[in-house]
């Protein structure tokens, strides 16, 4: 069996490092909807001054994409007046036609093999190369929240992408680690936030409605 690498017990490293600091570092956070955003901003805002970028054009159908965007911004309000940390948002334009092709080859694999990996990596590689063209000391995604995403490839993925985009540093994270998972939902709760009954693109959509269906 392959060693797992721990990926939080690297990020409390990293933050050892940057308590030293004199003053906050930049870090752009990719976000994907309000309840993956809610322990992760928790997490790094006493450590780093954040900047949301929101760019999930893999979210099916466009009203789907509208009410996770929407819950994020009534998330970062409530955030800000609880918590005092101001998070600044960045979104993209939405454009799923484009964004599927790279993954439509793989629309038949069952959530968390090759497709995934490739839809991780798309966003991550637009965040990452916006961070490092504007100046951000740090990039992280939020995804390593999910206990359905992979932290060990998302991680990976982000070790990659820092020796592309040299001028901005990786943060390590595996954010649902050490009750990180039971803080998230605990907020999600609290906020009454909308949580998602599936991952995001339509392949995942449509497997939803057919379990909810029966
Ligand atoms: S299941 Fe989620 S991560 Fe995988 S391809 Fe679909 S939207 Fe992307």
């Amino acid at each position: 069996m392959e060693n797992k690498i721990n990926y939080y017990k690297k990020s409390q490293q990293i933050l050892d490092e940057i308590k030293k600091c004199p003053a906050k570092p930049t870090l752009l956070l990719h976000a994907c909807c309000g309840p993956c955003s809610t322990f992760p901003l928790k997490f790094l805002c006493p450590h780093f001054k954040v900047t949301i970028f929101f760019n999930n054009s893999n979210i099916y159908p466009l009203d789907e994409y509208n009410r996770r965007l929407e819950e994020l911004k009534k998330f970062l309000t409530y955030f800000e007046r609880d918590y005092g940390h101001h998070v600044d948002l960045i979104v993209t334009p939405y454009d799923n036609e484009n964004y599927m092709k790279d993954l439509e080859p793989y629309k038949n694999q069952p959530e968390g093999q090759t497709r995934c990996f490739i839809c991780y990596e798309k966003r991550m590689d637009q965040a990452f190369k916006y961070a490092d063209e504007n100046g951000f000391d740090y990039f992280t995604t939020v995804m390593t929240i999910s206990r359905q995403k992979n932290s060990q490839k998302l991680n990976e993925i982000g070790i990659k992408l820092s020796n592309k985009y040299k001028n901005t540093k990786y943060f390590l994270s595996d954010f649902k680690k050490n009750k990180g998972i039971d803080e998230a939902r605990e907020m999600r709760i609290h906020y009454d936030l909308y949580q998602q009954l599936y991952c995001g693109c339509k392949y995942t959509y449509e497997n939803c409605l057919i379990k909810y269906k029966k």
